[in-house]
């Protein structure tokens, strides 16, 4: 028997966690969470807000204080830290020796750099075992070695269709017991970051998806219930808590995870109705993507975030665009819905994303730090990636990948009822395409957009953009 320290990252869960889901039993377990220093540097040269925003922490915070609760009721105990992951662990080891060192393997190159240099300064008596999981297959089902992943989703999809799911594992009912000598507990977060102890979440926004596993499996259950069902009809739709999952701040957190939402979905009995089946499909297809970047990330390693450095930007495009001031009804909604809520629909990030970079001309890269400043359910490989995918390069590289957004607007926010709800002046205007070209109405009161792109013209004339009618 050994004892065993396990380094928490993207698990904050007790059941279906890969970390002690073991076969071989341990003396004692020391459980470490170590908020990585670098999150709180600047996000980018020149701004000093954190890397990690105040909603994406806060839902960090939750998860973390609901996990140290589950693992208190099973005789166990959680330390959290603040710093360089490796010289944290170090000091834990120094307090708390352990022979082995457990930690699963992450999508991101700073994640498995950290690894590497953990391993590089352990003494020889002390193992480092890194466990697989995160995904929905495991790497010896992939019929593909990880090295030729599939360069298109679809041909992904047909790939892995038939595979099962790891099996999904029930919460232990007890842990091995704590080291008499280790620290535990959490700081306040008011002590790591003031600003996000004082964030509240927009009230024009859902509700606050509250961190933690128990949380996660209730959104889980109340999808299962019914939004499923219609799931194909109402994915796109912008406004609405239960038109998607919402499972994506649990999923990334690990608060839940895939394999977890795989075997709940199988266990619904089949449906007879047709479009509840193709909702279904459409759900699975939704956790396949996820599934495909998160092979695809540990593929490309550095080369997913481009250099390291991001460039220096102080384009006033970029600020207005962070801003949700662009003038473009449509991205400024959606970027002041991510600002105010810490979560943004598929189709707004779509939008946004393709706008910064296809219109606004600003590297992609920036965009995709934002992001990751800003989303509650940030995870590096599937942010990442869909940065990349939108601006045209990474898997299926396509240079005309492009979103026309007033195009998108017309179509997804016809009546202008979500750039309304969040823009309220634009409920002076009459529901419908008015809504998103205001500076064509009422010249005075709302100023000219930052760009107009030659793609828009087609669409502004041959609808009622042109004449508000
Ligand atoms: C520019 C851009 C950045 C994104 N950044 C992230 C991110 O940091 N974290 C993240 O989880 N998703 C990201 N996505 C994917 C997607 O937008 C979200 O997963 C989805 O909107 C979450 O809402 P939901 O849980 O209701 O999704 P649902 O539609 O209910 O889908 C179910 C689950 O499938 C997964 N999923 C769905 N679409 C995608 C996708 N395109 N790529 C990967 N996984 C997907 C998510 O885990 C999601 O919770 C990004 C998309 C774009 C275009």
């Amino acid at each position: 028997m050994s004892r065993v320290l396990v380094w928490l990252r993207n698990d904050l869960r007790v059941a279906d966690n890969p970390l002690w889901c073991v076969d071989t039993p341990a003396e004692t377990m020391l459980c470490v969470y170590v908020l990585d220093r670098r999150w709180l540097t600047p996000w980018r040269p020149g701004d000093a807000r954190a890397r990690i925003g105040p909603a994406r922490l806060r839902f960090l915070w939750e998860s973390l204080m609901a996990l140290r609760g589950e693992l208190l009721v099973r005789g166990s105990d959680l330390l959290v830290c603040v710093g360089d992951p490796v010289d944290e662990l170090q000091g834990v080891l120094r307090r708390a020796p352990a022979d082995v060192i457990r930690v699963r393997e992450d999508p991101g190159w700073q994640e498995s750099d950290d690894v590497q240099r953990l391993a590089s300064r352990l003494p020889s008596a002390v193992k480092l075992e890194t466990v697989s999981g995160g995904t929905l297959f495991t790497r010896e089902q992939l019929p593909f070695s990880p090295g030729a992943l599939p360069d298109t989703f679809s041909a992904f999809r047909r790939r892995v269709a038939g595979l099962a799911p790891r099996p999904s594992r029930m919460a232990p009912v007890t842990l091995p017991p704590w080291p008499d000598e280790a620290p535990r507990g959490l700081p306040p977060l008011a002590r790591v970051s003031p600003e996000a102890a004082g964030w509240r979440v927009d009230p024009l926004g859902g509700p606050w998806p509250e961190g933690g596993e128990r949380a996660g499996r209730e959104r889980l259950q109340r999808f299962l219930a019914g939004p499923l069902d219609h799931y194909r009809d109402t994915r796109n739709a912008l406004l609405g808590d239960d038109v998607s999952s919402r499972l994506s701040p649990w999923l990334a957190w690990g608060c839940l995870s895939a394999g977890q939402v795989m075997a709940q979905l199988a266990e619904r009995p089949a449906d007879d109705d047709a479009a509840v089946t193709a909702s279904r499909e459409a759900f699975v297809d939704e956790l396949l993507w996820r599934e495909y970047f998160h092979w695809a990330a540990r593929q490309d390693g550095a080369a997913l975030f481009g250099e390291h450095r991001l460039p220096v930007a102080h384009e006033p495009a970029l600020e207005a665009w962070c801003a949700g001031a662009t003038g473009v009804p449509f991205i400024d909604a959606a970027m002041r819905e991510l600002v105010g809520t810490g979560w943004l629909s598929n189709r707004a990030r779509q939008n946004v994303a393709s706008f910064l970079v296809k219109d606004l001309q600003v590297d992609w890269r920036l965009g995709a730090a934002w992001f990751e400043r800003w989303l509650v359910d940030y995870d590096a490989a599937s942010n990442w990636e869909n940065w990349r995918y939108v601006a045209g390069g990474g898997r299926d590289p396509r240079r005309d990948r492009y979103f026309n957004v007033m195009r998108q607007a017309l179509r997804y926010d016809a009546d202008g009822d979500y750039v309304a709800h969040w823009l309220p002046d634009l409920a002076s205007l009459p529901p419908g395409p008015a809504r998103h070209a205001p500076w064509r109405h009422r010249p005075a009161r709302f100023g000219r957009p930052w760009v107009e792109p030659e793609a828009w013209r087609t669409v502004m004339t041959s609808s009622a953009v042109v004449t508000g009618q």
